[in-house]
């Protein structure tokens, strides 16, 4: 498994991983596979989305304030009961094929680490499987 760390630099923010996973993805020169990332943390997330127009981003993380703002009447008494619920709402894992030594990803996709209750450091637990 590799382990790879973030450090994240706000509240809250998605901070594009592409690179980072497809070098990680080509040296490892797997012909065809799939690759697994998780993050084992309950204030952040994964997600997978539009990486050309940086607006869709910002609406993202707009709308999830607005669905879930920070002050609001929760029980979790940390003060972080909105980043919680926002990382439960992007999830934790995600997969991504592999073929011809390269991520298999939509034109206009990108992989994103969606921090929630920054800053932090962050791990994304990665695991490839080659396929015959
Ligand atoms: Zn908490």
């Amino acid at each position: 498994m590799e382990i790879i760390s973030i450090s994240t630099k706000r509240r809250i923010e998605f901070i594009d991983i592409t690179g980072k996973i497809e070098e990680i993805v080509k040296n490892k020169n797997i012909k065809s596979g799939v690759c697994f990332l998780f993050v084992p943390h309950t204030t952040c997330g994964l997600t997978i989305n539009e990486n050309a127009d940086p607006s869709v981003r910002k609406d993202i993380i707009e709308k999830l304030e607005q669905l879930v703002p920070e002050s609001d009447v929760y029980t979790h008494s940390e003060g972080n009961a909105d980043s919680h619920i926002k990382s439960t709402l992007t999830g934790h894992s995600l997969v991504v094929f592999i073929e011809n030594g390269s991520l298999q990803l939509g034109t206009w996709q990108g992989i994103y680490l969606c921090e929630f209750d920054g800053p932090r450091t962050r791990q994304i637990w990665m695991k490839i499987t080659a396929s015959l």
